[in-house]
């Protein structure tokens, strides 16, 4: 069956990284996009897995050679989605996902109208910035800075296909997988597959009729 393309968008400090690290976990068979940035890693970062780290200048190389599927800057920082890998996992039939914020969410919709945007919402904003500060991974202007563009991103939230809120952990990681599951097995995904699905041939001589 064709790969699904699932872009998952959340204000920093949601939980995104948690929950699409519980999807990846349980779904070893799904692609993740590793994107390019120009940002410094965080402590315990991996370099080729979390993010492809690269200089100002490697990345606009990469615009100019149009090697990338969208690209956009976020908290002062240019961060893009490999073309490549994506367009492979596609064709190779894999479900791949893209953990990119609003901007480059849109995008990809244009290009690809399929694709199945989800918003992760935490569930006030005074517990987004008690996520943040807990992580503790971003000094006090960057948290600052973070929730400001927070208010912001969330007015995008709607143009999303499906919105999680992210309370309770395994109920919100409950929801994510119910959205993959059913985005699987929408019909128009379905019936091209009826051949290697169904083995009675009479069932599938009724369901080819139209
Ligand atoms: P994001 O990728 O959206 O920036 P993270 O996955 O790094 O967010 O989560 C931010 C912090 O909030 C982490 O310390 C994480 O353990 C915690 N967290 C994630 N989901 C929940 C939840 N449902 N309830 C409480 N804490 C959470
Ligand atoms: P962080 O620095 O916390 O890892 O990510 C900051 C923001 O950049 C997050 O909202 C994340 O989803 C977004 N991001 C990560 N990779 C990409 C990408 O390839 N493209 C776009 N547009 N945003 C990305």
């Amino acid at each position: 069956m064709k790969g699904l393309l699932i872009v998952i968008s959340a204000p920093s400090g949601t939980g995104k990284t948690t929950l699409v690290n519980m999807l990846m976990k349980s779904h070893p068979d799904m692609a993740f996009s590793v994107s390019c940035t120009t940002r410094k890693p965080r402590p315990g970062e991996i370099n080729g897995k979390d993010y492809y780290f690269i200089s100002l200048e490697e990345f606009e190389k990469k615009i100019e050679k149009n090697e990338l599927l969208e690209w956009a800057e976020v908290y002062g920082n240019f961060y893009g989605t490999p073309k490549d890998r994506v367009i492979k996992a596609l064709n190779e039939g894999k479900d791949i996902l893209l953990d990119i914020d609003t901007q480059g969410a849109l995008q990809v919709k244009k290009n690809y109208p399929d694709a199945v945007l989800i918003f992760i919402l935490p569930p006030s904003l005074a517990e987004l910035e008690r996520r943040l500060k807990s992580r503790g991974t971003e000094d006090e202007e960057t948290v600052e800075k973070r929730l400001l563009i927070a208010r912001r991103e969330l007015k995008f939230a709607t143009r999303y296909d499906y919105i999680i809120i992210n309370d309770k952990i395994n109920e919100a990681y409950k929801k994510l997988e119910s959205i993959v599951t059913a985005e699987r097995w929408k019909t128009r995904r379905v019936r091209e597959h009826f051949p290697e699905l169904i083995k009675d041939r009479e069932m599938l001589q009724l369901l080819n009729c139209k």
